[in-house]
């Protein structure tokens, strides 16, 4: 069964920190999307840490940076991790619409508009509600035509909703939990969830703590926001996007982003001074809870990765 994660947290900084991809590899995930930048950070560290990475990958036997689906059937095939790069928040396009395709060749496959607080693209979760800005629009032109996925996770209502609006493609929440079933800001209304799937596109569940529940990384709490989705959207819109972050060999280093940016993090939002998210070896216990829970092979395996993988065939270029 192909394993799809769509979002994982990194904060790289060095040239080894992209080393813990061996948890995901050990979970059996076939496809990751790390993470590269995001606006808590300069889209001059987004350049550094893409650079890092990519050389981490072209150097480390058993790992595939991949830019089209073809690609990751051939990293399956070779008993490698395929790997692409998304980015959250577009502060890393420093104003400029040209980066879109510059981020894409070098990997850059996937792309929200602003990390929880608004930007010159948007709107964050936990800001003000404005919509997509004029720039925002332009951007969203430019990833149709270069065929980066355009991603709403994080962003506010009204910039997802007219993202989805004038999307040609299908777009996705990569990792946005259902608000329904725990009402925090950073989860999603039951319409944005309806509109992307008009799209075509994909919700995917993450493993957060305090998205999931209260300080809930159960496999069984994040199975409901699946099922949960499942019954709304229908089996060919949810996935999964753990976003497990705090594996990336220098956890202390995010801590300090944390505690130095904490506007990002609105303290109401954000109780707790630890967050905790669900383990990548969760994949295999999800799909277990889901078949226990009488779900088809056939939405199973949507779930864990067909659904992704469908949404990257039609879109990637
Ligand atoms: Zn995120």
């Amino acid at each position: 069964m192909l394993i799809w994660d769509a979002h994982a947290g990194f904060e790289t900084r060095s040239a080894d920190d992209l080393a813990t991809l061996e948890i995901w590899k050990a979970a059996g995930v076939d496809f990751l999307s790390v993470n590269v930048g995001y606006d808590v950070n300069t889209w001059q560290d987004t350049i550094t840490a893409l650079a890092l990475a990519r050389g981490w990958l072209r150097r480390t036997d058993g790992y595939r940076l991949v830019a089209g689906v073809e690609d990751i059937d051939l990293a399956i095939a070779a008993g490698e991790m395929a790997v692409a790069f998304d980015i959250e928040g577009m502060n890393a396009l420093n104003g400029s619409v040209e980066m879109v395709r510059f981020y894409y060749d070098l990997g850059v496959r996937q792309m929200l508009f602003a990390y929880n607080l608004n930007n010159a693209a948007g709107g964050g979760c936990h800001d003000e509600d404005i919509g997509l800005s004029a720039f925002g629009r332009e951007v969203v032109a430019e990833m149709n035509a270069v065929g980066m996925v355009i991603d709403c996770s994080h962003c506010g209502y009204r910039t997802t909703m007219e993202a989805m609006e004038i999307s040609r493609d299908p777009v996705v929440f990569s990792h946005s939990n259902a608000r329904a079933l725990r009402d925090h800001e950073r989860n999603i209304r039951d319409d944005q969830a309806r509109r992307c799937a008009a799209t075509g596109g994909v919700v995917g569940v993450n493993g957060i703590g305090p998205f999931v529940g209260t300080d809930d990384i159960s496999t069984t709490s994040i199975t409901d926001h699946i099922e949960y989705y499942l019954d709304l959207i229908g089996a060919k819109h949810v996935g999964i996007g753990l976003d497990y972050f705090h594996a990336t060999g220098n956890g202390d280093s995010f801590s300090d982003t944390l505690s130095q940016n904490d506007h990002f993090w609105p303290k109401s939002q954000y109780p707790d001074s630890e967050i905790r998210c669900a383990a990548p070896m969760q994949f295999g216990e999800i799909a277990e809870e889901l078949a226990r829970r009488n779900h088809r092979d056939e939405t199973v395996r949507a779930v864990l990765g067909g659904n992704y993988r469908r949404v990257a065939r039609q879109v990637w270029k």
